[in-house]
């Protein structure tokens, strides 16, 4: 038996349609509360502890968010406090939503920004996106929540990081000691996966502004070249030589997206057909939890099997000055590797 499920149904899908949302894109749908309660019912049995949650992409953007959360922790043995998330499309459209927040105790709240108006709007897939971060901005702090931002960098948006430097100043968020600012590159897979041509080199590094790379050294407690990683060519050399395997599934705490149809993925990486366990409705926890702790979807067993020395040979650009964190660039090699490996079967 493992300790404990988390379950994650995508219950309402997402309203933006991020260039860089790991997630992929997701099939939207609506799923109900009687999903939920199935979904809880189907893992009971397999954990000490169950925990589900009604959204894996943006939380409360449903109307009955409310409903949702008491659901939520009616049906789950163990609630983790509402994330430092919100629904950034509800945040400036419902103005008791930032308040239930506080209520629920979210002290911080994480935005995330790509630049200026229009790459933000174009790397968030909608217009008006920006103006909602601004807008959401200043009412989370007219409630007493201090804001955090999430900025993710690339060769197409660093000439804009000035542009994000103004959107603090603008704001006067650097004043409040308890501000926090970051600048990431994100994974590799899902959407991002795409911007791999555009991954930041160490020559690009050092046009961070420094404020944003105080900032981010701040948040992280690291020099922002360790939260960057090292480059593709580097991380070849460190694991090419290498026997072991990134490693299959183990017990303990298991946490599983479920999407609009029911189909269930574990939250290693992205939710692509190489790591679909099954259908909860047509072929039951048991069954999906099995495959799971067997490694038995085709990226798993790689994870299992194949030798990081192997998918550095099968599929590296070992020439490649890209920037990535040693999870994030084995995770992305995985994916590579399966794809590959099911094109030829
Ligand atoms: S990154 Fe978040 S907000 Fe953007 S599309 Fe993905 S789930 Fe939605």
């Amino acid at each position: 038996m493992l300790d404990k499920i988390i379950a994650c149904l995508d219950m309402a899908g997402c309203p933006s349609r991020c260039l860089h949302c790991w997630l992929g894109r997701m099939p939207s749908g609506s799923l109900t509360p009687e999903d939920l309660r199935f979904a809880a019912e189907a893992f009971r049995p397999y954990a000490q502890k169950i925990e589900v949650t009604s959204w894996c992409r943006e939380p409360d953007y449903r109307a009955d968010y409310r409903a949702l959360w008491e659901l939520e922790t009616a049906l789950s043995d163990e609630k983790t406090p509402h994330f430092e998330l919100m629904s950034l499309w509800r945040a400036v459209r419902d103005e008791a939503y930032l308040p239930w927040l506080r209520e629920l105790g979210v002290k911080r709240i994480q935005v995330t920004l790509f630049g200026g108006r229009q790459t933000t709007d174009r790397y968030y897939g909608r217009a008006g996106a920006y103006d909602e971060v601004r807008r959401a901005v200043a009412l989370m702090r007219e409630n007493g929540i201090v804001p955090r931002l999430q900025v993710f960098v690339n060769q197409e948006n660093i000439g804009e990081m000035p542009a994000v430097e103004d959107f603090v100043r603008e704001l006067g968020l650097a004043d409040d000691p308890n501000f926090r600012a970051f600048v990431h590159l994100g994974s590799c897979d899902g959407e991002n996966e795409k911007l791999y041509a555009v991954r930041l080199t160490p020559r690009e590094v050092e046009r961070i502004p420094p404020s944003l790379r105080a900032w981010t050294e701040q948040y992280m407690g690291k020099p922002l070249e360790a939260v960057f990683g090292q480059t593709e060519a580097e991380l070849c050399r460190e694991l090419e030589g290498r026997g072991e395997v990134y490693g299959g599934a183990k017990g303990g705490s298991v946490v599983f997206n479920i999407d609009a149809r029911m189909d269930v993925y574990p939250n290693w990486t992205a939710p692509a057909p190489q790591w679909r366990l099954g259908n909860l409705l047509r072929d039951g926890a048991e069954a999906i939890l099995a495959r799971y702790l067997a490694d038995e979807t085709p990226a798993q067993r790689i994870c299992a099997r194949v030798a990081q020395g192997e998918l550095v040979r099968a599929c590296a650009d070992r020439q490649s000055q890209r920037l990535f964190t040693m999870d994030d660039y084995l995770l992305y090699l995985i994916n590579q590797y399966a794809r590959r490996q099911s094109a030829l079967g």
